[in-house]
């Protein structure tokens, strides 16, 4: 798998819907705080303009954390 390619899931908050974003477009609201999964306000779903949050990565089970 090529690693710079790899995608990440998230979860629209407003309408629910997931969307697939590049790991590398992903920029977190707090790094440091590993309970917030709240992107980056530019980061915003293509449906309703909602908040997303990150799920993991695509192909995951939700809430599994490979580390
Ligand atoms: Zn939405």
């Amino acid at each position: 798998m090529d690693h710079m390619n790899e995608e990440m899931e998230c979860m629209c908050l407003e309408c629910g819907a997931s969307s697939y974003l590049p790991k590398s477009d992903i920029v977190m609201e707090d790094p440091t705080s590993i309970d917030s999964k709240m992107l980056n306000s530019l980061l915003v779903c293509s449906i309703c303009g909602g908040q997303l949050k990150l799920i993991g990565k695509a192909g995951d089970e939700p809430f599994y954390r490979l580390e």
